[in-house]
């Protein structure tokens, strides 16, 4: 029987750690790769084996994230660890699984193949997860099998024979829980081992090689279907509760309802954090400004990086609260069974199922919204569906929505005393986006982005508790992601907003904006958007808005020289002596469509590995932005007539 190789043939007959020979130095470091299928456990066992030690990076090329970290063992240990992409086979399908093997296989330049694999597989579904192994252990790696959730196999009343399976698979075998902490000194001493053997002198010995693939395919199945029979079904609750949730009737409405539920939880919670936040930032700017003499450098400080940076650090609850709430959907399982219900509605705009979870967080803000889509296999469904996010009205939209309605729209009232006409306006411009995206996306789906329709394949893990370690890590990792970008993007752009405001044309004391660089472009544009009903002010506007679309909110005080959000009076009035209806209107429609904000188009780029699609998406939404406006501008002038 052919064998995988390694230092340590057997459960339970794991090397003693000794202390190796220091290793050379310029030596790459030990790279021990983590695989398993998807919800194998795979991330849990990564943060229980490194703690914080770990960083999330992209593959160079291509949109998949893998993590990285050192893992903790006695001093003078060093191994990392490789949290790769979660695959059931080795052949690859979707772009997550192609990174897996590539790496596996030593096929990706910029990525060493790793020294030696811990396998995990789920205990509670050994049948299917089984049929991994005869691939990874083809790869002559030395390999460590692990069977997870073996608290879950046990209250289920399922056995393995550990020991039986190891001498099968001839490598070490180890039961262990990775949300428990169970067995993982096991594991750390494969680690050490790996590093023993690697830091030693090479085996005099010639391992035997496993070579004979689809023998390795018979037995891994054969001890699939007998692994089968001693793995238990999945556990009554899963069985009562997808009864419920995946009920034709039941499972639609219950849908519904944590749809609504999560959306009205996420703007509630988080509209007091927000305003917290935004008060704390208000009162240290005041205080910083008190302290600090009165110079052009405190303008810069306050005006252009506080107050740039601070408002966009306002959406940080906001976006930890989304993330909480698809960490706690997708850990529990229920998400999986989520985009099975949705998957029938978005077929009809062309998507699919897993589409619809990042758009429901696009509603929040399109960043996060992007990165969600990771779940989504199929490339061009994926594409599509990061092409139409920004079209779904996120928070950002609302203090100009806020402003323009207040200014505009008289409060009177459309559906007594249920509906007044400025909350219709709101509504409408939500179905606006709403509607645009529907379109743009069928339009995408059956020309450029046209694929076969994949039949939905989604594993349907068990329901479980999310634990606290994974939802907290995930929000480490997604809070930190945005808050490097307004730490580095938003704050060169408000510097960069600020100089080109308060440079002079001339020499000279601070200008007025009129004859500042900022005032200069303002006029140079205003020909290309009078047609729009907007004048160079608003051209100001629009321009410091393509970077992120709150910031005409201050812009435009600033051009009227009024301080205050957009729930002041005074701001309403400029805004209002300056701007048409019709104008109005039509500054409205350019705001549901245009794409202004740079860190989606930031995002946009890296999760699609390159400048192709940020481009058109900055490309289709202006022009939609301008034609919708220029339409609305006209009709509107019709009716007013
Ligand atoms: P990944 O997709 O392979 O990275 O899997 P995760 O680490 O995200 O785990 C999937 C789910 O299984 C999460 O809800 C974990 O909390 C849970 N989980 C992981 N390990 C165990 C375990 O040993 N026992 C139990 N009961 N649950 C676990």
């Amino acid at each position: 029987m052919s064998t995988c190789h390694g230092d340590a043939p057997r459960a339970g007959l794991l090397p003693n750690p000794t202390i190796p020979p220091p290793r050379a130095p310029g030596d790459r470091p030990i790279i021990v790769a983590i695989v398993g299928p998807p919800n194998s456990g795979k991330s849990t066992l990564f943060n229980r084996l490194t703690g914080l030690r770990q960083k999330v990076a992209n593959f160079p090329g291509v949109t998949v994230e893998h993590r990285m970290g050192k893992a903790k063992l006695k001093e003078p240990h060093e191994v990392f660890l490789v949290d790769l992409p979660g695959v059931y086979s080795l052949n690859p399908r979707a772009e997550d699984e192609q990174v897996t093997h590539d790496v596996l296989k030593g096929e990706r330049a910029d990525f060493p193949k790793p020294d030696a694999v811990i396998l995990i597989l789920d205990s509670t579904n050994l049948g299917r997860n089984l049929v991994l192994a005869a691939p990874i252990l083809s790869l002559e790696l030395p390999t460590l099998v692990l069977l997870n959730m073996a608290d879950d196999l046990k209250q289920r009343g399922g056995k393995v024979d550990v020991a039986a399976l190891a001498s099968e698979l001839n490598c070490p075998v180890a039961l262990i829980s990775a949300a428990k902490g169970e067995g993982i000194d096991r594991i750390q001493q494969f680690l050490v081992g790996t590093a023993v053997r690697l830091n030693a002198p090479p085996p005099k010995i010639e391992l035997p090689v496993l070579q004979d693939v689809p023998k390795c395919r018979q037995w891994a199945a054969k001890l699939g279907v007998r692994a089968s029979y001693q793995a238990p079904a999945p556990p009554l609750w899963t069985r009562r509760l997808d009864a419920v949730f995946l009920n034709p009737v039941a499972g639609p409405l219950i849908f519904i309802a944590v749809v609504i539920g999560v959306f009205q939880t996420i703007f509630s919670w988080a509209q007091p954090l927000m305003n917290g936040l935004q008060s704390a930032i208000l009162i240290s700017g005041s205080w910083m400004s008190s302290v600090l003499p009165d110079s052009p450098l405190r303008s810069l400080l306050i005006d252009g990086v506080w107050s740039g940076v601070g408002s966009v650090i306002v959406f940080l609850p906001q976006i930890l609260l989304l993330f909480l709430f698809i960490g706690i959907l997708e850990d529990s399982g229920y998400l999986a069974r989520a985009a099975l219900i949705a998957d029938r509605t978005m077929a009809k705009i062309g998507l699919q199922g897993k589409s619809f979870i990042p758009l429901l967080s696009a509603y929040a803000c399109a960043v996060p919204a992007v990165m969600a889509t990771r779940v989504i296999e199929n490339k061009r469904d994926r594409i599509a569906t990061i092409m139409i996010a920004p079209l779904m009205t996120c928070s950002a939209r609302l203090p100009v929505y806020t402003l323009l309605i207040a200014a505009f729209v008289p409060n009177i009232p459309v559906i007594h005393g249920v509906l007044s006409l400025p909350a219709t306006v709101m509504l409408g411009l939500y179905f606006l986006g709403f509607l645009a995206a529907v379109v743009i996306a069928r339009l995408l789906k059956s020309t450029v982005l046209k694929s076969n329709r994949s039949s939905f394949v989604l594993e349907m893990p068990p329901y479980r508790w999310p634990t606290w370690q994974s939802l907290g890590l995930r929000l480490v990792d997604r809070g930190k992601i945005f808050l490097r970008r307004a730490g580095t993007v938003i704050l060169a752009v408000a510097v960069v907003l600020w100089i080109l405001a308060h440079v002079p044309l001339q020499h000279g004391a601070t200008p007025p904006l009129e004859q500042s660089v900022a005032g200069l472009i303002g006029k140079t544009i205003e020909p290309a958007i009078k047609p729009l009903g907007f004048n160079w002010k608003i051209g100001i506007g629009l321009i410091t808005s393509l970077f992120a679309r709150e910031v005409i909110v201050g812009t435009l005080g600033t051009i009227y020289g009024i301080e205050g959000d957009e729930h002041s009076l005074g701001l309403q009035q400029a805004v209002h002596h300056d701007l048409s209806v019709a104008g109005a209107v039509a500054l409205l429609v350019f705001f549901a469509f245009a794409m202004q904000c740079f860190s989606t188009l930031a995002v946009v780029k890296r999760e699609t590995g390159g400048w192709k699609w940020p481009v058109f998406q900055f490309c289709y939404m202006l022009a939609l932005a301008y034609s919708g406006s220029w339409i609305a501008f006209h009709i509107t002038n019709i009716f007013l007539r």
